[in-house]
């Protein structure tokens, strides 16, 4: 699996535009010398739990068949309480991903694998390095008034790139769990719990994203409000992600992955060709 089968167009522009800022090497490397690695694994190791075969099994249990399918080696997999959903993936060399108690809460099991699955996207496309420079930028900076050298323009370029690697890993959800996963959890993040999001229109909510680009297309003050809008933003706009996400399974590029790596039309899981019956939820194969 290469990232190059994942990779939204919008990120690799963005990333090409970034990585042509000639200071970016050197913020890179002083913020990544100044340890925020380390310090993220002390205080993932004393504050969170670390999930493992014989702690919280159930959980820690969505994450091996990920990594093993998407061919990359397995990160630390915490749980964080907090009740906001919420999930992230840190670091370079000890690469860990954090799931909070509101997402688990909130998910069902093949929501938070399309979760995970996302997550390991970011370590299957090589995001991570900016990611963490990004969540150290705005994670601990403030706290710590560190970075001062960081001008906005580095700054917003990360943001920019950050925001468009998120629609890259959308797509390797929806690779691991299929789009109604990958879209169902969407949904859930911008509207609420199953109990209200269940029956939600995902087509109206994804055409929210065309009148979305009217407006900001609509003249040069508008464009430069809803930049202005969306800069200190984390993710794109939910209907822009859904959009994208529907956009992407109809192109040929969608169908040859899935020509290319044998899966399960039921539940997307991997399956090998001469399986008669899906191992993951028992679907007639043949
Ligand atoms: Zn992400
Ligand atoms: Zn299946």
């Amino acid at each position: 699996m290469t990232p190059q089968e994942f990779t939204h167009p919008e990120d690799a522009a963005a990333l090409k535009a970034l990585e042509s800022i000639p200071i970016l090497p050197s913020v890179v490397k002083k913020i990544m010398d100044f340890g925020v690695e380390q310090m993220t694994y002390g205080t993932n190791m004393a504050s969170k739990i670390l999930l493992s075969p014989t702690q919280l099994p159930k959980l820690y249990n969505i994450l091996p068949p990920i990594c093993q399918r998407l061919d990359i080696r397995e990160p630390a997999f915490y749980l964080e309480m907090d009740p906001m959903p919420n999930a992230y993936a840190f670091g370079d060399t000890y690469t860990a991903i954090t799931i909070t108690s509101g997402l688990v809460e909130m998910l069902t099991e093949d929501e938070l694998s399309a979760v995970v699955a996302h997550e390991c996207g970011h370590i299957l496309c090589r995001h991570l390095l900016y990611h963490t420079i990004v969540l150290s930028l705005t994670d601990y900076a403030p706290k710590f008034n560190l970075f001062g050298f960081v001008t906005d323009p580095v700054m917003i370029a990360l943001q920019y790139w950050s925001r468009k690697s998120e629609l890259s890993c959308d797509r390797v959800a929806t690779f691991h769990c299929g789009p109604d996963a990958t879209i169902r959890v969407m949904s859930r993040l911008a509207g609420g719990p199953k109990s209200i999001t269940d029956d939600i229109n995902l087509i109206e909510l994804a055409e929210q994203a065309d009148k979305y680009d009217a407006i900001r297309k609509d003249g040069a003050w508008n464009k430069t409000l809803q930049t202005y809008a969306v800069l200190g933003n984390s993710h794109p706009f939910t209907s822009v992600r859904i959009r994208e996400t529907l956009r992407w399974v109809t192109t040929p590029e969608y169908k040859d992955l899935r020509a290319k790596y044998p899966y399960c039309p039921n539940c997307y899981r991997a399956i090998r060709s001469e399986d008669t019956f899906c191992k993951h939820c028992g679907n007639k194969l043949k």
